[in-house]
C-alpha cells in the first residue's frame, strides 16, 4: 500500500515541485501510507545522564509492540547537557521528534507541549528517569485496546523516600480519589496512556496533569488502571526532592484539587453554589435584623450594645456579595465556554447515514499535529472494527 500510493503521488506532484515541498510531500505520504499509532511523550528537565539509556529502553520496548511509534521528547528548559543529547539521537532516528521550552515551565506544561505535537493514536506519557518502565507499554496499550481511552499506571511498590514523597502522596490520592469519586490508588504516576481524542482535548495547568484520569471520567471517558514497575533513580537528581520543595507541591496540589472539584460541579453554573451561599446568609441576616428590630420598636430594647446586630449586618453585606460573586462567575463561565468554543458536554459518538463516526469537538490544528481526514477514518475503524 505504502509503495504505491507514494510512487503515485511523487510521479504525479514530484516534477512540479522544489526540494523542499518534495521532502514535506515524502513526509506526508508516509504518514498517509503508514499513520504513527503510539506517540511517547517524555518531559526533560537537566537529565543529561538519563539521555541515552531513555532513548534505548524506549526504542526497544516500541519496536518490541510492533506498531509504528514516535518519540515526542519536551525539553523543559535544561541547563546540561541534555537538548544536546536529544539533538543527536533525533539527528539519528526520525522517529524521535524534540522540542525544546526557552525556559522551565514545568513538568505539567511539559506533558500539554508534548500532547499537542504528538501525533498518534495513542499518547503515552513516561519520565525521562526511567522510573517508570518502558516494559509496560506493551500490556497498558493491550489494556486500552480493550475499550478504555486512559489506562493509569499504578506504582504498587513505589521506589522513593517514604516520609517525604509516598507519605505526602497517599494522602493526596485518598483526597483526590474522595473528593473527585474516582478510584485510582495512584494520581502522580505519570507513566499513562491516553487516546488521542483525550488527549488532545485535555487543558493542562499547575499541577493538573495528575487529575486527568478524575476530571475525563467525570466526562465519562473510561479510565482503567494497571499496576506498572517502579525503579529507583539511578542518574541526575528528583526535582522535587526536599522539605520545601514536598510542601509547596503538596500545597499546589491541594489548591488545585480545590479547582477541580470546583470545575466539576459548578463550573457551568457558579451562581448556584454562590447564590445559594449569599440566599443563604443574607436570609439569616435579615431574620435576625428583624427580630432586632421588633425588640427595639415594641419592646424598646437598646441595640447599640447587642454584638448580634453586628452579625445580622455582617451576614446581610456577605448575602450579597455572595450573590454578586455568582453573577460575576457567570459571566467569566460565559466568557470561558463561548471565547473558546468550549462545548458543556462531551461526545462519544455519532451515528449517521454516513456511518459511525467520533465527533469529539478538537482543538485548533497545532504544527502538523492535528487531526486530518485519515487519522477521523482511523478513529471511525477503531471504533467500527475494520
Ligand atoms: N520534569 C520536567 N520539568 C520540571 C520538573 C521535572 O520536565 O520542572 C521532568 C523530569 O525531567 C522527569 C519528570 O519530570 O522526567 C519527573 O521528575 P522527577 O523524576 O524529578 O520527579 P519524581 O519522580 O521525583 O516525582
Ligand atoms: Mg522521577
Amino acid at each position: 500500500m505504502k509503495e504505491v500510493v507514494s510512487r503515485r503521488l511523487t510521479e504525479v506532484l514530484s516534477p512540479r515541485l522544489g526540494s523542499k515541498r518534495r521532502a514535506v510531500l515524502g513526509r506526508l505520504v508516509d504518514r498517509v501510507a503508514e499513520p504513527i499509532e503510539v506517540s511517547v511523550v517524555v518531559p526533560i528537565f537537566d537529565e543529561e545522564d538519563n539521555v541515552a539509556a531513555l532513548i534505548g529502553e524506549l526504542t526497544r520496548a516500541l519496536e518490541g509492540t510492533g506498531r509504528t511509534y514516535e518519540i515526542v521528547c519536551v525539553d523543559d528548559g535544561s541547563k546540561d547537557d541534555s537538548y544536546a543529547r536529544l539533538a543527536k539521537a533525533q539527528a539519528s532516528d526520525a522517529r524521535i521528534k524534540v522540542i525544546q521550552f526557552r525556559r522551565n515551565f514545568g513538568q505539567t506544561a511539559a506533558f500539554a507541549a508534548g500532547f499537542d505535537f504528538a501525533a498518534g493514536e495513542w499518547v503515552i506519557t513516561i519520565d525521562a528517569d526511567l522510573q517508570n518502565d518502558p516494559a509496560d507499554i506493551a500490556k497498558m496499550l493491550q489494556k486500552a485496546e480493550e475499550g478504555y481511552d486512559i489506562v493509569s499506571g499504578w506504582r504498587v511498590k513505589r521506589k522513593d523516600a517514604l516520609l517525604l514523597r509516598k507519605f505526602p502522596s497517599k494522602v493526596a490520592n485518598y483526597l483526590i480519589g474522595k473528593v473527585t469519586g474516582v478510584g485510582i490508588h495512584d494520581y502522580g504516576c505519570s507513566l499513562k496512556v491516553y487516546h488521542r481524542d483525550v488527549a488532545k482535548n485535555v487543558k493542562l495547568y499547575g499541577e493538573l496533569h495528575r487529575f486527568v484520569p478524575a476530571v475525563a471520567a467525570s466526562l465519562g471517558v473510561r479510565v482503567a488502571e494497571l499496576p506498572v514497575n517502579h525503579r529507583a533513580r539511578t542518574a541526575g537528581e528528583s526535582k522535587y526532592g526536599g522539605l520545601a520543595k514536598t510542601l509547596s507541591r503538596t500545597a499546589k496540589v491541594f489548591l488545585d484539587l480545590l479547582t477541580v472539584r470546583f470545575l466539576l460541579s459548578f463550573a457551568t453554573r457558579p451562581i448556584h453554589i454562590f447564590g445559594g451561599l449569599g440566599l443563604a446568609a443574607s436570609t439569616f441576616g435579615l431574620g435576625l435584623g428583624a427580630y432586632l428590630a421588633i425588640m427595639k420598636v415594641l419592646y424598646g430594647a437598646t441595640l447599640a450594645d447587642r454584638p448580634l446586630l453586628l452579625l445580622a449586618v455582617l451576614l446581610v453585606i456577605v448575602g450579597v456579595q455572595f450573590i454578586t460573586m455568582g453573577l460575576l462567575g457567570e459571566l467569566v463561565v460565559r466568557t470561558y465556554h463561548e471565547s473558546q468554543g468550549k462545548s458543556i458536554y462531551a461526545v462519544r459518538a455519532v451515528l449517521d447515514d454516513s456511518g459511525s463516526r467520533n465527533a469529539e469537538p478538537r482543538d485548533a490544528d497545532h504544527g502538523d499535529s492535528g487531526p486530518t481526514d485519515v487519522e477521523e477514518a482511523r478513529d471511525a475503524e477503531r471504533r467500527d472494527g475494520p
